[in-house]
């Protein structure tokens, strides 16, 4: 059996979608899990829609996710040796591609048109576009190894392609079946939304006289909100901005692996390298699958418990000045306080933004005996020389006993005046962070309003 090899194959017209990165990851797992090649391969002929900087982009994201390429190329480098063009000259002297003269009437027709049959198509032109001659009567067949089973079209609904525009560069479909071809790719794997395009594919591969590999066309991912695809329009959809967010890498790359794939036991946390041992084609699911982004944070959660404290602070840092710039020993008290609870990196700022920031208080946000609870508290600290938490704890327990508060009422008074929330960290914990100089100045405060 010949080498496995695979590619990615992005158009460089902007930041990378969630759903590439599914592609992008399958593919590398399909050929490494056998030992193969994964491929870079950046489809660029469609000059107009590519926006400067996104191959950098692409590549600095596939890097964060480790997903390694062996291989990389670009279209329009590679066309400078006029390969394409050859290509599609070699089908037109052979009779399965003819050149056409009319005027693209927009940019969409170049590659697309809505009359199936061309007007240029038995005319024996000598120059310019290279269209694809589809025969009559054909069934065009392939086995689609995502849906397991095959997908039939007739060459009777398939439109004469164009396969090189008139500026000598090719589209997208002579380009692809070129490139797979040279580039001795075994499995294909790509978006769903693709699969319009594959007779046209399924007829070029086989003109050029090579066999095509074998395809398979991934889900598309459903908005759990709306049943529909994710749109660029309605949805999030950008790796940077999920990374922006605060979701870990390995949180959204585990997710990602999930949704459309299943492995054979229930287990779900994987890294990149246990899901290339898992990895099985037989695992792909045929239905779309939704994005539930309580899934999302729920795998954030596990990746965030298993950093260790110093990761987590660096991480941190990143997501708040605040944070930043406080000491060492406040970093790794707060980080532990919050390891256990915080979703993502960006809630650092409001779980715990009280610790740096002066706080505003809100007084709507307290109960109705919140003065005397504070009172109680501000006797007891003033007294109180040894701060630490124990010591606390046993305290505040037996205000609440010998004043025959109700416990809950109680800490939140005390919760609201130290952070004006009334969803945090641990409260004694927090104080102790805090320190009893500025537990008693927010106490004061918050009697005073
Ligand atoms: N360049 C195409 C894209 O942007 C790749 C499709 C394929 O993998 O064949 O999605």
């Amino acid at each position: 059996m010949s080498k496995v090899r695979t590619r990615f194959a992005p158009s460089p017209t902007g930041f990378l979608h969630i759903g590439s990165l599914r592609t992008a990851l399958y593919s590398y797992a399909l050929a490494k899990k056998n030992n193969g090649d994964f491929i870079l391969r950046i489809e660029d002929t469609d000059q107009k829609r590519k926006v400067e900087g996104a191959v950098e982009s692409l590549e600095q994201t596939l890097n964060k996710f480790n997903l390694k390429w062996d291989e990389f190329y670009v279209q329009s480098e590679r066309q400078k040796d006029c390969i394409y063009q050859k290509a599609a000259e070699k089908l037109v002297f052979e009779g399965k591609a003819f050149y056409c003269q009319c005027k693209p009437k927009n940019a969409k027709e170049q590659g697309f048109s809505k009359v199936l049959r061309d007007p240029c198509r038995d005319k024996n032109l000598v120059s310019g576009a290279i269209k694809l001659k589809v025969p009559e009567n054909e069934t065009l067949t392939y086995y689609d190894f995502v849906h397991k089973k095959d997908i039939s079209f007739q060459s009777s609904e398939v439109y004469d392609a164009t396969l090189l525009k008139s500026d000598g560069f090719p589209t997208y479909h002579l380009a692809v079946a070129v490139d797979d071809l040279d580039m001795n790719i075994t499995h294909i794997l790509r978006g769903h939304d693709w699969l319009p395009s594959t007779p046209i594919h399924i007829l070029v591969f086989k003109y050029l006289g090579g066999e095509m590999p074998e395809l398979g066309h991934v889900t598309d991912i459903l908005s759990s909100e709306t049943g529909k695809k994710l749109s660029k329009r309605r949805d999030s959809v950008f790796v940077e901005n999920f990374l922006n967010d605060g979701y870990l890498e390995e949180a959204l790359l585990n997710f990602v692996m999930l949704l459309g794939w299943a492995p054979k036991d229930n287990c779900e946390l994987f890294k990149l390298d246990d899901f290339v041992q898992n990895f099985d084609i037989k695992g792909f699911q045929e239905s779309n699958p939704k994005f539930f982004f309580n899934k999302l944070d729920w795998f954030n959660g596990e990746y965030i418990r298993k950093l260790s404290v110093k990761e987590l602070i660096n991480k941190f840092d990143q997501f708040s000045d605040g944070f930043k710039n406080l000491e060492n020993t406040k970093k790794e008290l707060i980080t532990k306080l919050v390891q256990e609870r915080i979703k993502k990196l960006n809630e650092i700022e409001d779980l715990a933004g009280f610790f740096w920031n002066e706080i505003e208080l809100d007084k709507n946000l307290f109960g109705d005996n919140y003065k005397i609870h504070l009172k109680k508290v501000l006797e007891v600290l003033s007294n109180l020389d040894n701060f630490e938490l124990e010591k606390l704890n046993e305290e505040l327990m037996q205000i609440v006993k010998d004043n025959d508060f109700k416990t809950g009422d109680f800490f939140m008074s005390l919760r609201v005046a130290i952070t004006s929330k009334k969803f945090t960290p641990p409260i004694n914990e927090s104080m102790i962070i805090l320190g009893k100089e500025k537990t008693i100045e927010r106490i004061n405060k918050a009697l005073l309003i």
